[in-house]
């Protein structure tokens, strides 16, 4: 008799679905890019990015329904080329009010390969919460052969379904390879192994959606957390940009976005940071006035620190930072402080 109504029990149990483990939570946010684009005809390169929605995404990768329970939420549908930071203070309150009201576990962003960086920098610098943000986009459009978008969206779902993934700041996985969203960028124009963090290299592989950490060292604490989204979204972000040097490069660039209203500049030097004189004439004036200037590098590897040529007080280094990532720090830091030396000391959390 005890046996059978064990077996009973057990039987109901099972039917009910009582005791099994209930899958992660994950919501897909699709933002265009190539991931969602489609080639003119499949044998051509042309095509035309962001035109798929993320229903469509999600149908393409009909496996998932093992690893994860998956929703899908279309913030925009465009190439990343035309990517706004009133997009990313969107992006970024969508991804806190998911996780302040237990919406999901993981979130996953598709985006456009050109500026996915940014944004996932973006996110990594106003993100408070520990639960595993994961971008991911394609190389080749979705109707081309070979397409990489549905094996990269597959394993960035497994990832953001991986408690492993949880308090690393945000991810981005491309080609089955993990980086953080301050190390990553774009290396190739067209090559589905296009992204590196050049100085330090990726964080794990991941394979068939499992995840494989390297280096626990990577578990670095996370930069300290000085931007609130709920501020960010009542004001636009400081005008910052970047000036490129080169041989020859005059001071026109650098002057003209001075005298219309920058807030800051990012200097894309050569070398290790340089610049020529007269560049380095006007950003002397420059820091005089109250705008801010940092020196970062063109190079790929290596980043600026302050022990290097033509320094001068009031000038800030951008570490290992790359110079469109200097530039999200300066926007956010920005909104903050003014010091040179209290915006240096943020940029010193990426060495
Ligand atoms: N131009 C496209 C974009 O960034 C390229 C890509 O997604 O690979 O949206």
């Amino acid at each position: 008799m005890k046996k059978y109504i064990l077996t009973v029990v057990a039987l109901v149990c099972f039917l009910s679905g009582w005791g099994q483990e209930t899958k992660p939570r994950i919501t897909i946010i699709a933002t265009g890019g190539t991931i969602a684009g489609i080639a003119h005809t499949p044998a051509e390169n042309a095509y035309t990015p962001a035109q798929l929605t993320v229903e469509t995404l999600i149908r393409q990768i009909p496996q998932i329904t093992h690893k994860a329970s998956v929703q899908g939420l279309q913030l925009c549908n465009i190439a990343s080329q035309h990517m706004t930071p009133g997009i990313w203070v969107r992006l970024a309150s969508v991804v806190d009010s998911l996780f302040s009201g237990d919406h999901c576990d993981g979130v996953v962003v598709t985006h456009g390969t050109d500026t996915m960086e940014e944004t996932a920098f973006f996110l990594d610098l106003v993100n408070t919460h520990e639960n595993p943000v994961v971008f991911t986009g394609s190389m080749r459009p979705s109707n081309s052969p070979g397409a990489d978008g549905p094996a990269n969206l597959y394993n960035a779902v497994c990832l953001a379904a991986d408690p492993a993934a949880g308090a690393k700041g945000v991810l981005v996985v491309m080609n089955e390879y993990i980086f953080s969203a301050s190390g990553v960028t774009k290396t190739h124009t067209v090559n589905p192994q296009a992204f590196e963090n050049p100085d330090h290299g990726p964080l794990g592989t991941i394979r068939g959606g499992n995840a494989v950490f390297y280096h626990p060292c990577h578990e670095r604490p996370l930069p300290e957390k000085r931007f609130s989204i709920a501020e960010l979204v009542y004001q636009d972000l400081p005008r910052v940009d970047i000036v490129l040097s080169y041989a020859g490069a005059t001071s026109l660039l650098f002057d003209t976005l001075v005298e219309n209203g920058t807030e800051g500049i990012v200097i894309a030097g050569v070398g290790h940071g340089n610049y020529s004189r007269q560049i380095e004439n006007s950003a002397k004036k420059a820091v005089r006035q109250g705008i801010a200037v940092v020196r970062a590098t063109r190079v790929l590897k290596g980043g600026v620190s302050s022990d290097t040529e033509n320094t001068f007080e009031g000038q800030v280094v951008s570490r290992s930072l790359s110079p469109q990532k200097a530039r999200i720090l300066l926007m956010l830091a920005l909104t903050v402080f003014r010091e040179p030396a209290e915006i240096q000391h943020l940029f010193d959390q990426y060495p």
